[in-house]
């Protein structure tokens, strides 16, 4: 059985990035809800359950036709959600010196790559989410529809922020630029910079 995992901070804790109401309903209603549909998928093929879900992600041509599509919703729902959480921080973080050089490597500068991911995460019609991936040893930037999970093409998301207007409509409605923007305040680099070591 997947669980929902515990927040690392309170509801309250991304005030006035993310209200505190979004937060709640957010983890303990989509999220939850991404977990139980995942189980009940998976019931139906318990050997699966043993599987991590980032297994049956990349490589879901071998997972069962009958709920390939559901793994493919919620499992992405759960593993991207788990992720999301994860990258945000209560407080402003500075990007450390190691991984800033690698984004400069990639990028250019910071400023760049936070350009193009916020173009990304502007240009992503509909719902979706803007990632930062390593592929190949190196660092990428784009975007998926839906719960669509990187690791379905073989990229290793590293930081992800969620465009769906669930997760930002209470204080932006469809002002999605300002949210995009008010994300870098909120970023826990050092545990992105620890996603990135652990795919090396
Ligand atoms: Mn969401």
């Amino acid at each position: 059985m997947i669980t929902l995992p515990k927040l690392p901070y309170a509801y309250t804790a991304l005030v006035p990035f993310i209200d505190a109401t979004t937060m709640e309903i957010h983890h303990t209603k989509h999220h939850q809800t991404y977990v139980d549909k995942l189980n009940e998928a998976l019931s139906k093929h318990p050997s699966l359950g043993k599987q991590p879900v980032e297994e049956l992600l990349s490589d879901l041509e071998n997972v069962p036709a009958d709920i390939r599509v559901a793994v493919r919703n919620h499992g992405g729902g759960h593993v991207n959600h788990s992720l999301f959480w994860e990258i945000l921080s209560p407080k402003t973080q500075t990007i450390p010196h190691a991984f800033e050089k690698l984004l400069i490597e990639a990028f250019g500068s910071v400023e760049k790559f936070q350009e193009q991911f916020t173009v990304a995460a502007l240009a992503r019609f509909g719902s979706g989410w803007a990632w930062l991936v390593v592929e190949e040893g190196s660092l990428h930037v784009y975007s998926t529809a839906n719960q669509d999970s990187p690791l379905m093409e073989g990229k290793i998301p590293i930081l992800g922020l969620d465009v769906w207007e669930h997760a930002y409509y209470l204080t932006y409605q469809n002002k999605r630029a300002d949210y995009v923007k008010l994300f870098w305040n909120h970023v826990n680099w050092d545990k992105v910079y620890g996603l990135y070591h652990a795919t090396q």
